[in-house]
C-alpha cells in the first residue's frame, strides 16, 4: 500500500491512516458529487420571542445525506468544503433553498418569520457573498428583510474594513446580520460598534453553566452592551426551563435550543408552529 497520493492524484488508504482520515478523504470525494445529486437539505430550528410569546425566526442548518455513510453532520463536511473551495457552491444553495423554502412558509403557511443562514468566514475572501445573496432574492422573490445571515467573530482575523464594506452593501439591500457563536472567538467585542450588525447569538457555553455567577456576569455585560447598541441578543442551547429563568432575568428574551425544538425539516415546520400556538392557548 502507497504511503501517499501517487502520481495519479488518486487517493490511497494506507493502513496507518486513522478511521477519521479515511473518512475525511472519502467526504472530500464525494462532496462534488452531493451538489450534483442534490444530496443536502436544509433543517430549520426555531428561534423563541419569551417576551412576546412568538416565533422570531428560523435558522437554517445544512445536513449532507450521505449515500452509504448516512446523515453527515455539517461540523465534518463545511471544513472541508472551506478547504477545497466548493464551499462557495455549497453556499449558493444553501441561500437559494434557503430564501424559497421561507417564501413558501410566508406564502402557503401564513408564517412571516424570516430565515438565518450561516454564512463561513471564507465566502467573504472570495468576495462573491453579495452576488450570491442577490441572486437567491432574486430567484425566490423573498423580501430581503426575511433573510439574514449568521456570521462569526473568527472572520475577523481576515481584513476588518473590506468585511464592513461587504456587510454594509448586503444590510443595503435590506438583508439582517447577526453575529453566532458570540463570546467564543477571537472576541471582536471592540468591534461590535463598527460592525453593521442586528444582533449578537450567545454561544451555548454560557447557557451550559449559567448557575454559575461568573458564567451569568458575563453574559449581564453583553446584554447591557448590545442594548446600549441596539442589538438584539439570541441566546443558543436553551435546554431546561431554569435556563429560560435564567436568561430572563438577565435581560435575554430571545432563545434558541432543543427546548423549543430539534432543527426540523421544512415539511415539519407548519405542524410544529400549529402545536406551538395551540399549547399557548391552553
Ligand atoms: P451554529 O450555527 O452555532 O448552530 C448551532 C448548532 O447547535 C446546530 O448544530 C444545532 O443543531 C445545535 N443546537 C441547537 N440547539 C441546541 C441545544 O439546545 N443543545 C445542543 N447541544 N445543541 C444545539 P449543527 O446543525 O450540527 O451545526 C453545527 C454548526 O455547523 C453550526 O453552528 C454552523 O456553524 C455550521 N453550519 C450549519 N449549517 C451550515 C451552513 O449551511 N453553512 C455553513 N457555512 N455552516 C453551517
Ligand atoms: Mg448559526
Ligand atoms: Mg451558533
Ligand atoms: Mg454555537
Amino acid at each position: 500500500i502507497a504511503k501517499r497520493k501517487g502520481k495519479n492524484q488518486y487517493c490511497v488508504y494506507t493502513e496507518e491512516m486513522g478511521v477519521k482520515e479515511v473518512r475525511r478523504m472519502e467526504l472530500e470525494k464525494d462532496l462534488p458529487r452531493a451538489l450534483e445529486d442534490d444530496q443536502f437539505h436544509l433543517e430549520y430550528q426555531p428561534k423563541w420571542n419569551v417576551k412576546t410569546n412568538s416565533l422570531y425566526g428560523f435558522e437554517a442548518l445544512i445536513r449532507w445525506d450521505h449515500p452509504r455513510l448516512g446523515v453527515v453532520p455539517p461540523i465534518e463536511f463545511i471544513p472541508v468544503a472551506e478547504e477545497n473551495g466548493i464551499i462557495v457552491s455549497v453556499t449558493k444553495w444553501t441561500l437559494e433553498t434557503a430564501c424559497k423554502q421561507c417564501y413558501e412558509w410566508s406564502t402557503h403557511q401564513g408564517l412571516n418569520q424570516p430565515v438565518a443562514v450561516n454564512v463561513s468566514p471564507s465566502l467573504f475572501q472570495t468576495g462573491t457573498l453579495y452576488e450570491l445573496i442577490k441572486h437567491a432574492l432574486d430567484q425566490s422573490t423573498l423580501d430581503p428583510d426575511k433573510l439574514e445571515i449568521e456570521i462569526t467573530e473568527s472572520m475577523m482575523l481576515h481584513d476588518v474594513e473590506d468585511i464592513i464594506r461587504q456587510l454594509n452593501r448586503i444590510r443595503q439591500l435590506g438583508v439582517k446580520v447577526s453575529m453566532d457563536d458570540f463570546g467564543t472567538g477571537y472576541s471582536s467585542i471592540g468591534l461590535l460598534d463598527t460592525l453593521p450588525i442586528n444582533a449578537v447569538k450567545l454561544d451555548r457555553i454560557f447557557t451550559q453553566d449559567i448557575e454559575k455567577p461568573s458564567k451569568q456576569a458575563i453574559i449581564q455585560a453583553i446584554i447591557v452592551l448590545a442594548e446600549s447598541l441596539d442589538l438584539d441578543v439570541v441566546a443558543e442551547g436553551v435546554e431546561l426551563e431554569k435556563d429560560i429563568d435564567y436568561l430572563m432575568k438577565l435581560g435575554c428574551f430571545v432563545m434558541q435550543g432543543y427546548y423549543y425544538s430539534k432543527p426540523m425539516k421544512f415539511e415539519h415546520i407548519d405542524e410544529w408552529a400549529s402545536q406551538r400556538e395551540a399549547s399557548l392557548i391552553k
